[in-house]
């Protein structure tokens, strides 16, 4: 039996974003410091961290260093070389482990892990070739959509193809990258499901949520989703078999469509803490962001209880356009929180911030969220 890293040791993080801020706010809660690694300075997580080491994740030198510091290597960016998690796993614990980044971090190896273990993945062909498109796009059929099929995100590398005509254009855009063709799905709701497992094997969640995007980027969680009790238990079943298969260990997403004919389909798997999961701050006995600490430093796993219905609202860098936005009349909504990441420049689609609303029902939550936030707009 692994004996746990208790309060007072180093909890090192890899990525220095706005997820490794929340998860060392709650790790120095519980009285542990933090280090965290990336090639940015003046960091979201540096801002709360004991020490921020600014250097490439794949300069192997710099890693070990960082891991003969720190009593265990947590990440809340998945797109981590295979060789820096080795480099650091020969001088402390990394969890989750090097396999779990890898299958997750490319779309092709996740679908196929998927595929292969039985779970429901929209149908999909890897294509190398605009021959090699063209063919999939007839055996598939439109609409689809194609996807580079390493790093992505938050709908980056991807491109609907409604007809054959699309084609080149659609491959063109690719340029050159390795792709995935995948079925386009009519989705009546996007669903995730977010879930913690312990280094023992227990497993927890926080049920099923409901996310609505916005330019592809994630707009309004609502949590819990407005969905049967069938689906809500199918989804969590789901993702207890896709924490199981892959040998999670920390918190993790999985993302789902829900189809017309209520089918849950998987569309993606995040090896970390979620942007959907950022109600339970707030919202939940537990947050995510604890469990993350609990369960990579081998403690038990705490409650997920949430009393109340909560949505969370992502504030993008587009809101300071007209200057500073106007945080006292959004505070003067009851039961609404405000998270900013401490980040300098708001970019329009930067992710800077999220507010979260709790409520009796959840359009309640909803409708505060949203009321919240357009608040912001200085007229
Ligand atoms: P992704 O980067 O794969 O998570 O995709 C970002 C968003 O694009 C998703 O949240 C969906 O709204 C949309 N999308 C991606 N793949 C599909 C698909 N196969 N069918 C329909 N919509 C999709």
């Amino acid at each position: 039996m692994t004996s746990p890293v208790l309060p007072g040791s180093i909890i090192g993080i890899l990525g220095s974003g706005q997820l490794g801020r929340m998860i060392a706010i709650a790790a120095r809660r519980m009285g542990y410091r933090i280090h965290t690694l990336s090639p940015e300075s003046d960091s979201p997580t540096g801002h709360v961290a004991d020490r921020e080491v600014v250097a490439a994740y794949d300069d192997i030198e710099a890693v070990k260093r960082f891991a003969e510091d720190v009593d265990i290597i947590t990440l809340e960016f998945e797109n981590i070389s295979a060789d820096c998690v080795d480099a650091a796993l020969l001088i402390t614990p990394v969890r989750p482990k090097g396999s779990v980044l890898h299958t997750t971090q490319n779309r092709l190896r996740e679908k196929t892990f998927l595929a292969e273990h039985g779970f429901p993945v929209a149908p999909f062909r890897h294509v190398k070739s605009s021959e090699e498109l063209a063919a999939a796009v007839e055996e598939i059929s439109t609409p689809a959509v194609l996807k580079t099929a390493g790093f992505g995100y938050d709908g980056k590398g991807q491109v609907k193809i409604e007809t054959a005509d699309d084609v080149a254009d659609a491959w063109a855009s690719m340029a050159g990258q390795e792709a995935v063709l995948e079925a386009f799905i009519d989705f009546e709701l996007e669903l995730s499901v977010v879930a913690v497992r312990g280094l023992d094997g227990d497993f927890v969640h926080y049920g099923t949520v409901e996310n609505q995007h916005s330019r592809h980027i994630l707009d309004i969680t609502t949590a819990p989703a407005d969905v049967s009790g069938a689906v809500n238990v199918t989804a969590v079943n789901l993702t207890r078999k896709v924490f199981e298969a892959l040998d999670v260990v920390g918190v993790a997403c999985v993302e789902y469509f829900l189809d017309r004919e209520e089918n849950l389909i998987i569309n993606e798997i995040a090896p970390r803490v979620h942007n959907s999961g950022h109600f339970t701050f707030d919202a939940c006995v537990t947050s995510q962001f604890e469990q993350q600490v609990r369960a990579v430093c081998g403690l038990p796993l705490g409650s997920t209880d949430q009393p109340r219905p909560a949505a969370m609202a992502n504030l993008l860098g587009d809101l300071w356009e007209n200057g500073e936005p106007d945080w006292a009349t959004a505070l003067a909504i009851p039961e609404v929180k405000l998270h900013l990441y401490g980040k300098q420049e708001a970019r329009p689609g930067r992710k800077m911030g999220h507010l979260t609303a709790m409520a009796d029902t959840r359009e309640q939550a909803v409708e505060r969220v949203v009321e919240a936030r357009r608040g912001l707009v200085k007229r």
